[in-house]
């Protein structure tokens, strides 16, 4: 198939980042030459630009697709542009181009500028073909008998599965016809997808994902032939790879749905064979999950007010507290309660979610917090690898009572009882959540009700380094029901005002939820250069190397901090979790250094905080442990000192040769006096490390440490340390580990340490771990699963699949 005409068309690729079943493509391979573009104009993306995670993803699949198409005979032409109608004029006149093609797309944004696109080529006389890429049925394909929107899934979805035509995938072209004519286009650096200072942070990503659409399509295959036939028990487990983990690739379009569809009911027709009823059922239950994706698209197109607006109007009136700590404790993973803590660094550290934890975080945002679900739709939305904007509108409107067929708004759930239902183990919240690796299970999810010898001897103490609730659970359920019964009231007030206008029986209900609590702009503090985002609240997971220059203030110099991290992620403990920092509770365009904190750290202060606090944030954690070893003697205070004695050196004298020597001595002693220290952080560490290869240590849990039983957790933390354990001694490029580690990588060892399998996830100490389970593009996240809105057991709507 392909260049059987004469035309001369533009592809315009968007989010269908592939070769096989994109009927754009096809179809203008079949008619002539091609020229395919990709346009990237941040300035037409506005408040859903997106957010940094996301922007790797999408450079690495341009990458691919590239190199796919140039296989298959054309280029991938890249532009960016102020514009995307002027870049696309650009390039039908470069080529005389006779027709322009591309495949729909449904998010609120996307539906208003192609109307204008297509509205514009038309008045040029440019024959415009858009065809569907995305979904197994256009939005305006499925209506009820009146003709009217559906507005709950389970009618939507038995609609979907009984539709007349089924979903059909197009051939991939064989070869293309590279159109003639040139643009002005650029490489894929100068796309500006991903800022200089990005680079480190998101280098980790790529140990764990690998995006690209022949990837995609190795996730899928695995995933049918390995774990579809658990999904629907083991999609509650969020400890494990028990889903798909295809969203990432999926948003971008590297798959088709209607590929992933067949795919399934292929396999559920052989297993409706054998006969397999439970491998029949499992299908059944994953098929539900990409109807609610296909849900997402049809309520966004058929009521495209819903990025901003519940779809019900029942939350017009709600009393919505606007208060930025608790936004900001949130974000941080400082809320006191484990489960949604730990949700919450994960998220920060990976970008990435399990269905069920996204439910738990996003719905304590609403329900306990009273924040506008805006705010947390727009976070999700800045952090997520798989950031949809569908996807995300149908998530947090299902969480916050604004769907018919969603959680409702009274429905509170307890962290506390969904962490023992969901996290039995507690190994979720240790995995992420060190602090209180040494709690034990029976705590683990309320550490406030345990007995204060217990904390003690797990290290914690509430408050000082894991905060106490950030509310009583009661009072949250009080302060909810309070705000449901004012909403009421307000409605009713309201109802009566509108019967009360006489002569009028016709009411514009705008429906403006929160109208006048816009979404609180984050901006990082301090920058020398502006982040490259106009993303709000853009992630970064933290930096391995850094350098950053320092103000001249505080008693620090002008160098150059160099600060290499080849393990730890420097910051993957937000360090500012003192919620008192947080003076600002109101006016929205707060400067919000935690976010650089979440990130490759740029502020000044910031800096300090990282080259004294956060050590000795650090020595607390290791001192808390290594009392157990009657060794430990060392004073992390010295570390502080070092700017001080620069400052005071600055004082001595104003000739500059003699304030230079005597900088010169200084800085050798102070050199001696590191190697000293860090001699003795290496030395405290290995016996720390040697001494707790039994029962466990702050770096690899605790689990089973208090319990008499001896269970295979115990044994199998019974092992030798590796180099890769090592997290003090290893942050230091000039510590005997590091040199160590460095002499191990000149003989030809692992970059990763001796131990450590490359494709590893990232981990809360960054230490990169392999998970257990699967392996190739699925180690990277480490979240397993659910696909429906809804998860919990006693849920009968939405998602749930009883
Ligand atoms: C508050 C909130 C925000 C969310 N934001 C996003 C988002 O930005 N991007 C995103 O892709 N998903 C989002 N989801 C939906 C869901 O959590 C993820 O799609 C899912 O966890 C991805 O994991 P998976 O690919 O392993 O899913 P699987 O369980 O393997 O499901 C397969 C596919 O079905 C689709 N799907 C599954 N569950 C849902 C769902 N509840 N809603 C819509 N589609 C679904 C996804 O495309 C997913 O990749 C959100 C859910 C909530 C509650």
């Amino acid at each position: 198939m392909g260049s059987g005409g004469n035309s001369k068309t533009v592809v315009w690729f968007r989010r269908d980042l592939r070769i096989e079943d994109n009927p754009a493509l096809s179809a203008a391979a079949r008619d002539g030459s091609v020229l395919a573009v990709f346009i990237w104009c941040p300035t037409e993306e506005q408040q859903f630009y997106p957010g940094r995670v996301s922007r790797w993803w999408l450079k690495q699949s341009l990458i691919q697709l590239g190199q796919s198409l140039k296989s298959l005979g054309a280029d991938l032409v890249l532009m960016k542009a102020q514009s995307t109608i002027s870049a696309l004029i650009e390039c039908i006149t470069a080529i005389g181009a006779t027709k322009v093609v591309f495949n729909q797309l449904y998010d609120p944004v996307s539906l208003v500028r192609d109307h204008v696109i297509k509205q514009k080529l038309e008045e040029l006389d440019v024959p415009v073909q858009t065809y569907n890429a995305d979904l197994l049925y256009e939005p305006w394909e499925v209506y009820n008998d009146e003709g009217y929107a559906f507005t709950t899934f389970n009618e939507y979805w038995d609609k979907c599965l009984k539709m007349q035509n089924d979903p059909v995938i197009r051939l991939p072209p064989c070869r293309l016809v590279q159109a003639e004519g040139s643009v002005e286009d650029c490489t894929i650096e100068e796309l500006g997808l991903e800022d200089e200072s990005e680079k480190p942070s998101n280098a980790l990503l790529g140990r764990g994902w690998t995006p690209g659409w022949t990837n995609a399509e190795k996730a899928l295959t695995t995933f049918i032939e390995n774990h579809l036939i658990g999904y629907a028990n083991d999609r509650q487990k969020v400890t494990e790879n028990s889903t798909s983990i295809l969203s990432p690739y999926i948003h971008f379009g590297e798959i088709s749905i209607r590929k992933v569809f067949h795919s399934v009911i292929m396999k559920q027709i052989l297993w409706a064979k054998e006969p397999n009823h439970h491998g029949e059922t499992n299908a059944t239950y994953f098929l539900r999950s990409i109807g609610l994706r296909e849900y997402s698209r049809y309520i966004c197109f058929n009521f495209p007010f819903t990025h901003e607006k519940s779809l019900l109007s029942n939350l017009k009136h709600f009393p919505w507290q606007a208060n930025q700590a608790h936004f900001k404790a949130w974000r941080q993973g400082r809320t006191g309660y484990p489960l949604v803590d730990a949700g919450m660094r994960e998220l920060w550290a990976t970008g990435w979610l399990h269905n069920k934890i996204r439910v738990i975080t996003a719905s304590f945002l609403v329900k306990c917090l009273l924040l506008p679900w805006q705010w947390g739709m727009k976070y999700f939305w800045d952090t997520l690898l798989d950031a949809d904007l569908e996807c995300d509108i149908l998530g947090w409107q299902y969480i916050s009572g604004s769907l018919p067929d969603g959680h409702e708004l009274h429905r509170l759930d307890n962290p506390e009882v969904q962490g023992f239902k969901f996290d039995p183990e507690g190994e979720y919240v240790r995995q992420w959540l060190p602090e209180l690796s040494r709690v034990p299970t029976e705590w683990i999810h309320h550490p406030w009700n345990a007995p204060s010898q217990v904390l003690q001897a797990a290290g914690v103490e509430l408050g000082l380094n894991y905060p106490k609730p950030i509310i009583d659970i009661e009072i949250a359920r009080d302060r909810l029901t309070s705000a449901i019964l004012l909403m009421n009231e307000k409605e009713s007030a309201s109802k009566q005002e509108d019967n009360n206008c006489e002569g009028t029986n016709e009411v514009v209900v705008d429906n403006g939820d929160s109208a006048n609590l816009p979404i609180p702009k984050v901006l990082l503090r301090k920058e020398k250069k502006p982040c490259p985002s106009t993303s709000s609240n853009d992630q970064k997971v933290p930096s391995m190397h850094k350098e950053v220059s320092v103000p001249n203030n505080n008693n620090y110099n002008n160098n150059k901090i160099d600060r290499k991290r080849s393990k730890l992620l420097e910051g993957q403990e937000p360090d500012e979790y003192n919620l008192h920092d947080c003076k600002t509770e109101s006016g929205f365009a707060e400067t919000d250094d935690d976010l650089c904190s979440t990130a490759v750290s740029s502020s000044a202060s910031k800096k300090q905080k990282q080259a004294t606090g956060t050590i000795s944030d650090r020595s607390r954690i290791l001192g808390v442990h290594l009392n157990r070893s009657s060794t430990f003697s060392f004073n992390f205070r010295s570390f502080s000192n070092l700017g001080f004695m620069e400052s005071q050196g600055q004082k001595t004298s104003n000739n500059p040769k003699v304030l230079l020597s005597s900088l010169m001595s200084k800085r050798q002693k102070l050199q001696e006096e590191l190697r000293t220290i860090e001699k003795q952080v290496y030395e405290l560490e290995t016996s720390y490390l040697q001494e707790s290869s039994n029962f466990g240590n702050v770096w690899r849990g605790y689990e089973g440490f208090l319990s008499s039983s001896k269970n295979t957790t115990n044994l199998k933390r019974s092992r030798k340390f590796q180099h890769e354990d090592r997290l003090f001694s290893l942050s230091s490029v000039t510590s005997p580990a590091t040199e160590e580690l460095n002499a191990g990588r000149e003989e030809g060892r692992s970059d990763l340490g001796p131990g450590r399998p490359k494709g590893g996830g990232l981990t809360i100490n960054g230490q990169g771990k392999p998970k257990k389970g699967r392996t190739g593009p699925r180690d990277g996240r480490k979240i397993r699963l659910s696909n429906d809105m809804d998860d919990d057991d006693d849920d009968h709507d939405m998602g749930g699949m009883r």
